[in-house]
């Protein structure tokens, strides 16, 4: 079950929006927002994480996060009103002004603004806004997942890109994920338009098969998550052979491990798949040892892997 819940919204954390530091209790919209009405934003999720040793709090992949972002308005033809060097600089502050001793989660976008009629991309004004909650873990992390494979096929390329991440391409998401859980699920698997495994509803997807770490590949309506990045980077460090490929639904059934990658989810291991059990139904050796890692290099731990994380 979700551990996310309404009590992350807090009044008075430091959001931005039109141009300026503002308390969150003061960014509104209209609502006539072209992006209100047709999904026409486009937005990342980013994390930065508490490391209570060294009380110092480090934003993971910061860079990364602010090129994917325009990467995806890009896609959408939006123009961005801040360059990649002032949105790092936005955020950080962000992450500066909110900075509490805990970890944060950071959601940036940038959206179509102006108070106009129809759906399009062209001639639509373009802003972007940023807000900060606290968040620890998004999924449980304590036990292993219990997962379906969706009845909602994935977007696909040709429909909306899932390669950027469009706010209106999210209903998607959410058809999927509220299947699941009101069918006593965790989370969903989506299939692609093909009927190959693609993602989870906001999670890219690993297995682990005979001594190999397999995830669908980027033609598989996924999105390129910073995440899965990291978790390939991780693998080959520590000598897993790392395979991108179409996958079937019924290897999902035979994998020895299974688990999530996202910056909501982390990693996140699946202990059950359409009613059956992964691997011995514990958490996997190889999704443990990544997890480890993983843990190690989002708080600066990691010295492999410093180069991920800048100090606020
Ligand atoms: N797929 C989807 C559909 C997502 O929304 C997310 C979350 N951003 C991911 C995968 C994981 O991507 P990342 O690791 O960059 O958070």
């Amino acid at each position: 079950m979700g551990v996310h819940s309404l009590e992350q919204y807090r009044p008075d954390s430091v959001a931005y929006h039109q141009g300026e530091y503002r308390p969150l209790e003061q960014c509104h919209i209209n609502i006539m927002t072209h992006a209100l009405q047709y999904g026409t934003m486009v937005f990342g999720g980013m994390r930065a994480y508490w490391n209570a040793d060294s009380q110092q709090l480090y934003v993971f992949r910061l860079k990364d996060h602010v090129e994917r972002l325009l990467r995806s308005a890009h896609i959408m033809q939006m123009q961005s009103p801040l360059g990649k060097d002032e949105m790092a600089e936005v955020l950080l502050e962000l992450a500066r002004r909110n900075n509490a001793g805990c970890n944060l989660y950071f959601r940036p976008f940038i959206y179509k603004s102006a108070l106009q009629l129809s759906p399009r991309l062209h001639d639509v004004k373009d802003d972007f806004s940023c807000y900060v909650i606290r968040l620890d873990d998004y999924l449980d992390m304590n036990r292993g997942l219990r997962v379906m494979v969706s009845s909602w096929r994935r977007i696909d390329e040709n429909i909306i890109p899932t390669r950027a991440k469009v706010a209106g391409g999210y209903a998607n998401s959410a058809l999927a994920k509220s299947e699941a859980v009101q069918n006593g699920f965790d989370e969903a698997i989506f299939l692609d338009s093909r009927g190959m495994v693609s993602e989870g509803s906001a999670e890219n997807l690993f297995l682990v098969r005979d001594g190999q770490l397999i995830t669908p590949h980027l033609a598989s309506s996924v999105l390129e998550g910073i995440t899965r990045r990291s978790v390939i980077d991780i693998a080959r460090h520590l000598g897993l052979p790392v395979l991108e490929r179409d996958v079937a639904r019924s290897e999902l059934y035979i994998a020895d491990e299974l688990f999530f990658s996202g910056t909501g989810a982390q990693i996140a291991w699946i202990t059950e798949v359409d009613r059956r059990r992964v691997g011995s139904g514990q958490i996997g050796d190889w999704t443990e040892r990544i997890r480890q890692a993983f843990l190690l290099g989002v708080t600066g731990r990691h010295a492999d892997f410093r180069q991920w994380v800048t100090p606020v």
